[in-house]
């Protein structure tokens, strides 16, 4: 967000804050703002109350760099970094999160765990087409039996010759039925280690494979644009080239990526907390109550002050955890911290947001409606608010008694 504060200082100074964008980044920013109000704003209530995939805008999005923001040019990306990603992420959930979980699952998800753990060959095989959004990739790791305890998974991939068998079943998995749907990596024990432990691998299964598929779309709460199903794996074979990176490396390679997914889901709730003082100051210059602009009462303007407030510290955190990220520091408490605090201002300034509005807050057809249905899950996905808690305690030297 452009910073216009001058209180407390009358020199016009240039020197650079933490909260402070580079160009390059600023001007993406600029760009996907633009993108977000003028593509994307004014169809996606249309999508969400269809619950339809918007194709054609994840298709421009596509065009514009977006998906293959941090990957290097040489597969097929803009070359940037994580957090050209994230900056992307906020300006789009500023106007609606169905398409901005497409494209944090699409990079985060699909393409990262290819380009940080996949051999050349399966660089060259898929990024090219990830980053221009050709096809979409997902992520499996969750299952009907849980998603916090991933360590727990019973999903099977067993070696028969030179093809990898695949039995089991993911639960939730964002982008992974659409019509441009290209790969999904699951998570798979491989073999039992010494006293049981799983050792747990993950495997690229392309769409079509014989042997995996795909419910139909849950019905969900909300991010109603988006795709989310069920995937089923019944003696699915792929090539055993298809191991991501080496065997028994899945559940450092799901950590890491969740780590990183962390940074971007924060980036996107502080996007949609955003949003919500976005539309809400809008409304309070606009709706009159007892002779006077809404705004005018104190009431609501410190519901504005606090939603300012817990976006700015949000932005501050996941910007300090990307920034950490980038320069190779250890990131993991940062990432769980910028998770906790950024969907807690997103769900709270939803809730805010709706109460400003009043009843038209309520409708389907007013942004802040649709922010109240898609803030709930940010406290859910990619690690829920009590595992950032764990996350943090473990990271201050806590160990729990269970
Ligand atoms: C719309 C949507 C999209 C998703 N996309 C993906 C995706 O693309 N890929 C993917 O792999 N997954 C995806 N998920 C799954 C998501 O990451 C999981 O739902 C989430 O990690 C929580 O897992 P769970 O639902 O199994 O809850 P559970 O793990 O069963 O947890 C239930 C409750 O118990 C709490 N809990 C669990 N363990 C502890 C503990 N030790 N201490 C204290 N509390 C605990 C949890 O915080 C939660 O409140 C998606 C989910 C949704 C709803």
């Amino acid at each position: 967000m452009p910073d216009d504060d001058r209180g407390g200082n009358d020199r016009a100074d240039v020197t650079p804050v933490m909260s402070d964008l580079s160009p390059e980044h600023e001007q993406l920013r600029e760009s996907v703002e633009r993108f977000a109000q003028r593509e994307v704003a004014p169809v996606i209530g249309g999508f969400y109350e269809r619950e339809e995939f918007p194709y054609e805008i994840v298709a421009k999005m596509g065009e514009m760099g977006l998906f293959g923001l941090p990957i290097p040019e040489r597969y097929g990306g803009m070359g940037g970094d994580y957090l050209a990603l994230c900056v992307a992420l906020e300006e789009l959930a500023r106007v609606d999160s169905s398409v901005a979980i497409t494209l944090e699952a699409g990079v985060g998800l699909g393409a990262m765990p290819i380009y940080r753990f996949g051999t050349e060959e399966q660089k060259q095989r898929w990024l090219p087409d990830l980053c221009s959004a050709t096809i979409l990739g997902a992520f499996g790791l969750t299952e009907p039996g849980g998603g916090s305890d991933a360590g727990a998974t019973r999903t099977t991939a067993r070696l028969d010759g030179d093809e990898w068998v695949i039995n089991g079943t993911k639960a939730f998995i964002t982008n992974s039925g659409t019509a441009i749907t290209g790969i999904v990596t699951v998570t798979a024990v491989t073999r039992r280690l010494d006293g049981g432990r799983p050792q747990i691998s993950a495997i690229i299964v392309p769409a079509g494979t014989p042997g995996f598929t795909v419910s139909k779309t849950y019905s969900k709460v909300g991010w109603l644009a988006s795709d989310t199903r069920e995937l089923s794996f019944d003696d699915c074979r792929v090539p055993a080239a298809n191991l991501l990176g080496e065997v028994g490396r899945g559940y450092a390679q799901f950590l890491q990526t969740l780590d990183e997914g962390r940074v971007a889901l924060a980036a996107l709730s502080v996007g949609l907390a955003q949003g919500c003082i976005d539309e809400s100051l809008r409304y309070l210059g606009e709706r009159e109550a007892f002779g006077h602009k809404i705004g005018e009462y104190q009431v609501l303007q410190f519901k504005l002050a606090d939603m300012e407030a817990r976006t700015h510290t949000a932005r501050l955190a996941y910007r300090d955890a990307a920034q950490r990220m980038l320069n190779g520091r250890p990131f993991k408490k940062h990432a769980a911290i910028a998770k906790l605090v950024a969907s807690d201002a997103a769900m709270l300034n939803a809730r805010e947001a709706t109460q400003i509005f009043g009843g038209y807050g309520f409708m389907n057809e007013s942004p802040v409606g649709r922010f109240y249905r898609d803030a709930k899950i940010l406290e859910i996905g990619e690690g829920t608010s009590e595992v950032q808690r764990m996350l943090i305690a473990r990271e201050l030297g806590l160990r729990s008694a269970l």
